[in-house]
């Protein structure tokens, strides 16, 4: 039997293929007929070209409807997509392309799947088994080359499965899409939920706080990457009343401060479900969707997932980080289960580095599990700062700043120090004293921890998915304790 996800997803679509699919902003709709005919005219043009099963097609374009359209026609014709971040220039696309050397690659998907509909729809789907390619997702790869995630048809599938279960969907729900489709959050977690419930979707092209509270008041499910969440509580229209309709608000891709939960449940009345996922296995684990959401925790693992805590920080990249304790002990997290990414593209070396060798990935990502099971995140191993030889976990300096009067949000990391090796830095978006800020954090932690300088800023520097790059930061501050 066929695995093609297309299919797992096709089957769910609703029983009337008139229902919308798409909300578009002018008022139209596109059905999910609509969006299955594109879908098998983009698999009959890319067939009738020439792409055999395994093919790679890139896509770079602005979000729209042909961009899902073309995603599912490339599952269907049993090829395997690679959409590529908007942003990205030519000269970072030309290393994808050399890199993944698709067959196609697409950069107009209206004009495209206009043209595709000039060649007879793909009636069947291409067989393909679970643990074929489905999609390639390039890690965006703040340090070292970008390394391109193989998610298999498998892959997908029992994570669409086990979301679509764990956060309730029904056909009746209305999901508010604003996030961009080149990463897994909008593409695979988002669209796939809705996918499978056939429902709608409110369809933006980006988020703009006033077009998502006009969205709210037909939605019933939003996910957003934590900036969402900050710039809706900017916003005074939005409201408890603007937020009345929506069953469910998701965060993910990025950490969601306690105070924006807070601040979040004060206005509106409604806690924020944050989850946690990456790029190499989607969604790990989630917070409950009935039973307590707790911020700053990420929750539960998914059923199906192993989750540990694996050897100490530093020794991130061997292969031989030993099972370690369950006993509130952090460390990096390792990871087994069904939606764990086979490996990065052609990077066999890569890849056996980044399994245990009882084969577990080793996410590098950095935390702890409390007694009750819920998994905290304190950060990326390779943002850990080692200060005259003690471990800094910035999280842990965070979250003390961002309590204190003046800060808005902060970002801790560590630069170039003669004495110290790294020297702890806080970047501060507000303003205030430094003196009394430093003094503060030195009250509430040990002194190794809190901070040797603040600079204060007007913004932290965040990707699109609201990951605050710190990279960034400490090449900017790099000579900051240069004498
Ligand atoms: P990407 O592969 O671009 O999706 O990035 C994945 C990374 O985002 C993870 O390894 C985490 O470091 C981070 N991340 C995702 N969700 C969360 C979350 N809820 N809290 C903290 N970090 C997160």
């Amino acid at each position: 039997m066929s695995e093609n996800l297309y299919d797992l997803l096709a089957s769910r679509f609703p029983k009337d293929r008139s229902q919308p699919c798409f909300l578009l902003g002018d008022g139209t709709a596109i059905s999910y007929g609509d969006l299955e005919a594109g879908a098998a005219h983009v698999a009959g043009r890319l067939v009738a070209e020439g792409v055999a099963p395994g093919d790679r097609i890139a896509l770079q374009a602005e979000k729209s409807p042909e961009v899902i359209m073309v995603y599912l026609g490339v599952l269907k014709a049993g090829a395997v997509f690679l959409p590529l971040n908007s942003a990205y220039t030519s000269a970072e696309v030309d290393y994808f392309l050399g890199d993944a050397e698709p067959k196609a690659f697409v950069t107009d998907p209206p004009a495209w799947v206009a043209e595709a509909r000039r060649h007879p729809p793909l009636e069947a789907t291409v067989a393909r088994a679970a643990d074929d390619l489905a999609s390639l997702i390039y890690t965006s790869g703040t340090t070292g080359r970008s390394k391109g995630a193989m998610l298999s048809h498998g892959n997908l599938a029992n994570n669409a499965l086990a979301l679509h279960q764990a956060w309730g969907f029904t056909p009746d729900d209305v999901l508010l899409h604003a996030l961009p489709v080149f990463h897994v959050h909008g593409l695979f977690v988002a669209l796939h939920c809705a996918l499978l419930s056939g429902c709608p979707m409110v369809w933006l092209p980006r988020f703009s706080d006033a077009e998502v509270l006009a969205g709210l008041k037909r939605a019933t499910v939003l996910m957003g990457v934590p900036t969402f969440y900050t710039r809706l509580l900017a916003n005074p229209g939005f409201t408890r009343e603007s937020a009345a309709n929506v069953r469910l608000f998701i965060s993910g891709s990025a950490p969601l401060l306690p105070s924006t939960f807070a601040e979040f449940e004060a206005r509106t009345g409604q806690r924020i479900l944050e989850r946690y996922g990456m790029s190499e296995a989607v969604i790990i684990t989630t917070n409950p969707l009935d039973g307590e959401r707790v911020a700053g925790s990420v929750g539960y693992p998914l059923p199906g997932v192993e989750l540990r805590v694996g050897g100490a920080a530093p020794s991130v990249g061997s292969a031989d980080t030993s099972p370690a304790s369950e006993g509130g002990a952090t460390g990096v997290i390792e990871i087994k289960g069904p939606s764990v990414f086979s490996g990065y593209w052609r990077m066999p070396e890569k890849t056996a580095e980044e399994f245990t060798k009882d084969g577990f990935f080793i996410t590098g990502d950095v935390g702890r599990r409390d007694p009750d099971g819920r998994v905290w995140i304190s950060g990326r191993a390779k943002d850990l700062i080692i200060s005259g030889g003690y471990n800094v976990y910035p999280k842990e300096v965070e979250l003390v700043l961002d309590e204190l009067p003046g800060v808005t949000e902060s970002a801790v990391i560590g630069v170039p120090h003669k004495d110290f090796g790294e020297g702890v830095v806080a970047v501060v978006m507000g303003e205030g004293d430094e003196a009394a800020l430093i003094a503060e954090a030195r009250r509430q932690l040990a002194a190794y921890k809190a901070p040797k300088k603040i600079v204060f800023v007007d913004a932290l520097p965040k990707n699109t998915m609201g990951k605050v790059q710190k990279n960034l930061l400490r090449q900017q501050f790099a000579a900051l304790f240069a004498d």
